[in-house]
């Protein structure tokens, strides 16, 4: 039973008023307070630090909480459970000695499932009506240990579905993944043709590309959706700037752009970010985001760019309740209903890239 954590995941994702931030300070102190007991370097790290997790009282303390880098959890399999607990361990699929995992005992694989639901559904991005899903991932049947692949099968349990096509598709030929251009194709004509609405998840590259290859011109219909995720990583070069993009999709695909909805997610710490009607990244009172100067990590204001700071409390199973990672971005407002923070990213910090899910799957692209 963890009782704080459970009120607060029982809670409106989008209330920002103070009795709601608190139940995130107390579940966060909750989750703390595990991760210190039950986990060695987490505790050594805090001591030396003069940090304990009983401190965390108030919302401003929440700030004083020392950051893990992420780096350290590619590099060691950080765990607070016994590994016989597990119910899932998701990996991206990286490959080059920087795989990031994420471990889930049955009680944190329920809380993350739940919040993506309430984060969703608070979007307005849930429904009980059949959808027709096209995936630009891989066959969680094949790959259900990956990110992306537990991602998709998840968003599509968020709405009623009638067909699923997953893109990436296992080769037993050659023994490998494969993005089946040809099966994309068909099913996109085949779903424009249907009366069922369209869902499209997947790298907004991927979709993209395939629009200009096939110089694709469809109507899915004002009741489709595309939800993107995973960034143009790899395909820099090629990025379009968010806003163009939903104009460019709605133009080619017929998708409303307030039905186009970005996804921000790291596998190491599971809450998702998702766009609201505008295109912005909204932060849920299940999680906080604090901007770091690069030089000393001290906390800077809204609106300035530094390294980004993630707290979460729903995980008993993996140590990262406070995770600084290498990204770059920055705190702003939106003016839509939702309320609270967005999250502005702008980049990653250092030379060496880290190779994730995205990355590889858009290796898989043909040029
Ligand atoms: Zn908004």
């Amino acid at each position: 039973m963890k009782t704080a954590t459970d009120n607060l995941l029982n809670s409106n994702p989008f209330d920002f008023s103070s009795s709601a931030k608190k139940l995130f300070v107390e579940s966060f102190r909750e989750n703390a307070l595990h991760h210190y007991k039950s986990h060695e370097f987490t505790r050594k790290l805090w001591d030396h630090l003069k940090f304990h997790p009983q401190l965390i009282k108030t919302e401003s303390d929440l700030e004083k909480v020392p950051g893990t880098m992420v780096h350290l959890f590619k590099e060691h399999e950080f765990c607070s459970v016994s590994k016989e607990d597990l119910a899932l361990i998701l990996t991206s699929s990286g490959t080059g000695g920087q795989k990031s995992h994420q471990f889930l005992d049955a009680l944190s694989l329920e809380n993350v499932k739940k919040l993506a639901l309430n984060i969703h559904r608070a979007l307005g991005m849930s429904s009980d009506k059949e959808y027709n899903y096209l995936c630009f991932t891989y066959d969680p049947k094949i790959a259900n240990d990956l990110g992306t692949a537990f991602t998709d099968e998840l968003l599509t349990n968020f709405t009623g579905k009638k067909e699923v096509y997953y893109a990436i598709q296992w080769n037993e030929e050659k023994q490998e993944f494969s993005l089946n251009e040809e099966g994309v194709i068909e099913t996109l004509r085949k779903f424009a043709a249907s009366n069922t609405p369209t869902r499209i998840l997947g790298f907004p590259a991927f979709l993209y590309e395939m629009i200009e290859k096939y110089d694709l011109q469809l109507n899915l219909g004002p009741e489709s959706w595309l939800q993107t995720g995973g960034g143009w990583k790899g395909k820099a070069d090629k990025e379009i700037p968010k806003q163009e993009f939903r104009k460019f999709i709605q133009a080619r695909l017929g998708i409303p752009e307030s039905h186009q909805r970005d996804l921000f997610g790291m596998v190491e710490h599971g809450i998702p970010y998702v766009d609201c009607e505008q295109g912005n990244l909204h932060i849920p009172n299940y999680a906080r985001v604090y901007v770091r100067s690069p030089y000393d990590l001290s906390l800077l204001k809204k609106g300035e760019t530094g390294l980004i700071h993630f707290l979460c409390s729903y995980n008993f199973s993996y140590p990262a309740p406070s995770l600084l990672t290498t990204d770059y971005g920055r705190l702003e407002s939106c003016s839509c209903s939702l309320g609270g923070d967005v999250l502005v990213l702008t980049g990653r910090a250092g030379v060496t890239k880290h190779k994730g899910c995205a990355l590889t799957a858009l290796s898989l692209l043909r040029n």
